[in-house]
């Protein structure tokens, strides 16, 4: 059995297989680092990911396992309370139940201009953090991760060879599939030193919008944009420039932050995640887990379990 992809889909998959009992080996083109996972900050919540009959279930599922991971600091995942923000009253979100502490922000808790907003609290996944940690966690299960420069070019044909291959590519799906239903939503965020905010913040429909100021342990991600169709991974300075403006508004202590970099990265858009079992005519199996937009890590951690009941329900079982 091979995962491909080595984002938080694929190593996550890739850990609950183990923890079935399987022995996937893990082929990917980038390494955890240089991959989209690796710029988003990470907060969650289910943004840009569809439909909401499955999202809501796969986000539950995440959340529960972050909740549990939270007590581990070498995870990288900590809860914090995240301030979502609207310029008119606004019904509270279909995930209010699944969080803890949900409640309606107070007004000294949101900046002038805003009317309305919640406050929960919600796992801080810190990717420089989590991504290593997920792959000591599959390397500790006896994986390796096995890079195929330029990427693997035939998935029939591997599924061919491997009888079933688990298929994390994210964008990478939009050609090796091929799946045309599969386009870039860009997002460029901005890293800064951290004046000492504890709280998370965003507005993603106000007039600030898309602004979010993220506080980690030894910085702030603030971001950001979601341009569809857009593959430039060059940060632009001028959208630098108009994400600092508004964070600076939405929190005047980032003032003075420092400026560390600009990063960009590709989020796999797609109207539907896909999940579900391909049997190919070639022979060998395909279960798909790609085109998690904007929430990767808020849906990874309920897709890999559900990619493992798939598994076990393709007839393959533990060596
Ligand atoms: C700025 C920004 C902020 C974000 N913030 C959040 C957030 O707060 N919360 C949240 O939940 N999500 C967030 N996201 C979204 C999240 O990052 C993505 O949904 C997630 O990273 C997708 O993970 P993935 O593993 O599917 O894809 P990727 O991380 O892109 O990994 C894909 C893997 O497939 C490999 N691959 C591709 N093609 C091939 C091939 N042909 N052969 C072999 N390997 C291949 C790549 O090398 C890579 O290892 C954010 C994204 C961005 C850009």
């Amino acid at each position: 059995m091979i995962v491909l992809g080595s984002g938080v889909i694929g190593l996550t998959t890739a850990i609950r297989l183990q923890e079935a009992g399987f022995a996937p080996r893990l082929l990917t083109r980038d390494r955890p680092e240089a991959t989209t996972s690796a710029v988003a900050a990470a907060v969650w919540y289910p943004y840009r990911a569809y439909p909401a009959h499955r999202v809501l279930p796969w986000s539950r599922r995440t959340l529960e396992v972050c909740y549990d991971l939270a007590a581990d600091p070498a995870s990288g995942v900590s809860l914090i309370p995240f301030v979502d923000l609207f310029d008119r009253p606004t019904p509270p979100p279909a995930w209010r139940t699944a969080v803890r502490a949900f409640r309606r922000a107070r007004p000294d808790e949101r900046p002038a201009g805003y009317v309305d907003g919640f406050v929960a609290e919600v796992p801080l996944i810190e990717t420089p953090v989590h991504l290593p940690y997920l792959v000591d966690r599959f390397e500790a299960g006896g994986g390796t991760i096995e890079v195929v420069p330029g990427g693997v070019t035939d998935l029939a044909a591997l599924a061919a060879s491997a009888g079933l291959v688990v298929h994390c590519t994210g964008l990478g799906a939009r050609r090796l599939v091929p799946d045309p239903s599969v386009y870039p939503i860009r997002g460029q965020v901005v890293r800064v030193t951290n004046p000492g905010l504890t709280h998370a913040l965003a507005d993603d429909t106000g007039p600030l919008a898309i602004s979010y100021v993220i506080p980690r342990r030894g910085d702030v991600i603030l971001g950001g944009t979601a341009q569809d169709g857009v593959w430039d991974r060059t940060p632009d300075p001028e959208t630098t420039r108009e994400i600092l403006r508004k964070a600076r508004l939405l929190e005047p202590r980032l003032a003075d932050a420092a400026v560390l970099e600009a990063r960009v990265g590709l989020r796999p858009g797609r109207p539907t995640v896909r999940l579900e079992a391909e049997r190919l005519p070639g022979g060998g199996t395909v279960i798909h887990n790609y085109g998690h937009g904007g929430a990767g890590f808020t849906l990874a951690w309920g897709c890999a379990d559900e990619v493992v009941a798939l598994v076990r329900a393709h007839h393959a079982r533990p060596a």
